[in-house]
């Protein structure tokens, strides 16, 4: 995917000084019949805060979204500069990893998007930090070392419902594990729910996962960043 062709579900107000939810866009343009002034110039790149962004419009065939305007170019490290890993790629690279630098990574992807906007890297010193930035990751193809970038999705917009890999993130979400029961022999199993908060402030189901050899285990698991 080139670079340009990127989406974002959230971007960087420069006036606020804070990661928005393109959802913020949306309600506004919606009660100002499409007019979007308040934000217009104000959304930047939420990694790197330096490439601009643009509102595109919902039409009959996709949703709203937001993408770097073409003259506007993102920081040297920012990922968003990168063509994204395939799903082989990625899974190849964390088969190769221990489980304590897949918990490190996690942990690092998990401070860089879910992050508090008082603790986020400033673009002067962002050129120092990009050899660490958590969601490239060094793909060997050939005689060359390349990053690619990994995906990611915001869980307050949609659950890809395909198999593609993505970190994904979210912020009013919540956790919870269910208990369920086989039809068949009415044996206990445990379910991942994953719902978050909408604008109404409802609790929309987003999805429900199967995990391997953990659903026959009732696991306590904190809730994380409710808000
Ligand atoms: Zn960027």
């Amino acid at each position: 995917m080139a670079k340009n062709s990127k989406t974002f579900d959230e971007f960087y107000s420069l006036k606020k000084n804070k990661i928005c939810s393109i959802d913020e866009v949306i309600n506004y343009s919606e009660l100002h019949n499409g007019n979007i002034q308040p934000y217009d110039k104000d959304m930047y790149c939420p990694e790197c805060k330096q490439a601009q962004l643009t509102f595109v419009h919902e039409t009959s065939k996709r949703c709203a979204y937001l993408r770097t305007i073409p003259s506007s170019n993102h920081e040297s490290g920012c990922s968003f500069n990168y063509e994204y890993a395939s799903n082989k790629t990625i899974k190849t690279i964390v088969d190769s990893m221990t489980n304590d630098e897949i918990n490190d990574r996690l942990n690092s992807i998990m401070n860089m998007l879910c992050k508090d906007i008082s603790s986020t890297i400033q673009p002067s010193n962002y050129e120092a930090t990009k050899s660490k930035n958590p969601m490239l990751i060094q793909c060997n193809t050939g005689n060359v070392i390349k990053s690619k970038a990994i995906p990611r999705k915001s869980l307050n917009g949609g659950v890809d419902h395909n198999e593609n890999i993505y970190a994904y993130y979210g912020k009013k979400v919540k956790l919870k594990v269910v208990e369920k029961h086989k039809i068949s022999d009415d044996s206990i199993f445990y379910l991942l729910e994953i719902r978050t908060k909408n604008t109404k402030g409802e609790w929309n189901l987003k999805a429900t996962i199967y995990r391997y050899m953990t659903h026959l285990i009732k696991q306590d698991i904190d809730i994380i960043n409710v808000k």
